[in-house]
């Protein structure tokens, strides 16, 4: 039996990351970049004002009142052509580049327009005041973004900034879904007894399209062999096969064997973890990665979190095995016994300002009603004893996407 962490670096050693690929910077959001983005140029471009007011010579304003000549005005978007000289200010506002020979800015609030093309500088400035200077931010040809970086709304606006119009990002990972069981019937069929309704199929998609990555649909095979080996061999199609259901030691069982029929070398086979021990990791000759999950809906969630989005990550050429935060425990806990255990949890804000996580009303991994409310999940450690209320808890946030 494999641990998580042991798993988690099985799995990494075998992905490869996909082909690159050209994007236009709109279409890259959360996709990851295979190519540095570096500034074209310095940041700020010019030397900038960061106030409304006056461009002056500091030194024409170091005992102040004084009164100075307006010899013109510069916006933003517009330069001003000509030297301010001793005894001379123009007018400017922000974002506007400064004038040569000023080099400090009197905010507009702490003057005033004296008689026409004179104002009156009641505050000193030194040099430097209310100025941005140009490259103060970056320096042309500075790296602004590394490969690895997925590209978050920040992310596009500092690439925008750069000029990057187009990106290089790698190709997004097709993950096709198969669910498998007999007992399972499509969501808008009402199941009769011994049925239940396939809600790993929306489960899985549901995580592949929250990881922005493509999901293909195969459907369900029930527990049929030859059905299960022609979806398995259509899912191998794509970059990734996740397989809910199937994969214990069941008469019905058959996706290890038809697994191995298509060639699959197994890595990881049994995880000492609880829910998710039959958790199945392989590989086919031609790279393909294949996670075969249990049935039971919050240990194929497990499964997809601690295994499947690591993977997914690695595939984009990004480092992504999930890291536990500590946070405060809301409820108790039982005692955990060989395997190290997950619970579904809801972490929230309480009063004191600090992280609580709450435990939820869950009976185990069947019940995926019970993990309503998770946006988290906390880890306990084999052996740990039953934890109390307020005991540090270490936790996995669910639902991020940098
Ligand atoms: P299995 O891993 O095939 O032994 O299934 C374990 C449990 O998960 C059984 O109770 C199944 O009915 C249930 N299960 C299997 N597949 C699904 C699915 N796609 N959606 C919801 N429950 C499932
Ligand atoms: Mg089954």
């Amino acid at each position: 039996m494999f641990d998580v962490a042991e798993a988690q670096r099985i799995v990494l050693d075998k992905v490869r990351p996909l082909p690159t690929t050209k994007l236009p910077l709109r279409e890259a959001l959360y996709r990851t970049l295979a190519a540095p983005i570096c500034t074209d140029l310095d940041d700020p471009p010019f030397d900038r004002a960061v106030m409304d007011g006056y461009a002056v010579r500091s030194a024409d304003v170091g005992s102040v009142p004084v009164n100075l000549k307006v010899v013109g005005q510069v916006a933003a978007g517009s330069l001003y052509k000509r030297r301010v000289g001793t005894g001379e200010a123009v007018q400017i506002n922000t974002g506007a580049p400064m004038p040569d020979g000023a080099d400090a800015v009197v905010r507009v609030e702490a003057t005033q327009a004296d008689a026409a093309h004179r104002v009156l500088i009641r505050e000193s400035a030194s040099a430097g005041q209310f100025v941005t200077r140009r490259g103060a931010y970056a320096r042309a040809g500075q790296e602004i973004l590394r490969p690895g970086d997925r590209l978050t709304p920040v992310h596009i606006g500092v690439a925008a900034t750069t000029g990057a119009a187009q990106v290089t990002v790698y190709r997004q990972p097709r993950v096709a879904i198969l669910t498998t069981g007999d007992e399972l019937v499509d969501i808008d069929r009402r199941p009769t007894a011994a049925q239940i309704r396939n809600s790993n199929q929306y489960l899985l998609e549901a995580l592949v399209r929250a990881a922005h990555t493509e999901p293909m649909l195969l459907g369900t095979a029930g527990d049929d062999r030859a059905k299960l080996s022609a979806r398995i061999g259509e899912g191998l199609e794509g970059d990734v096969l996740c397989i809910t259901g199937g994969v214990s030691a069941g008469a019905f069982d058959f996706v290890p064997d038809i697994l191995k029929a298509h060639g699959a070398c197994f890595h990881v086979h049994k995880m000492a973890i609880k829910p998710g021990r039959p958790t199945i990791f392989a590989t086919t000759p031609a790279g393909k990665l294949i996670f075969a999950l249990p049935g039971n809906p919050v240990s194929a969630f497990i499964g997809f979190e601690l295994l499947v989005r690591p993977a997914l990550a690695g595939l984009e050429g990004r480092e992504a095995i999930p890291r536990p935060l500590r946070a405060r425990l809301a409820g108790t806990l039982p005692a955990v016994a060989g395997r190290r255990s997950f619970f579904p949890a809801r972490i929230a804000i309480a009063d004191s300002g600090e992280y609580d996580v709450h435990t939820l009303s869950w009976h185990g991994s069947g019940d995926s009603l019970g993990m309503t409310g998770a946006n988290a999940i906390i880890e306990r450690a084999p052996n740990s004893p039953a934890a109390r209320d307020g005991d540090l808890v270490s936790v996995y946030l669910l639902d991020r996407d940098g």
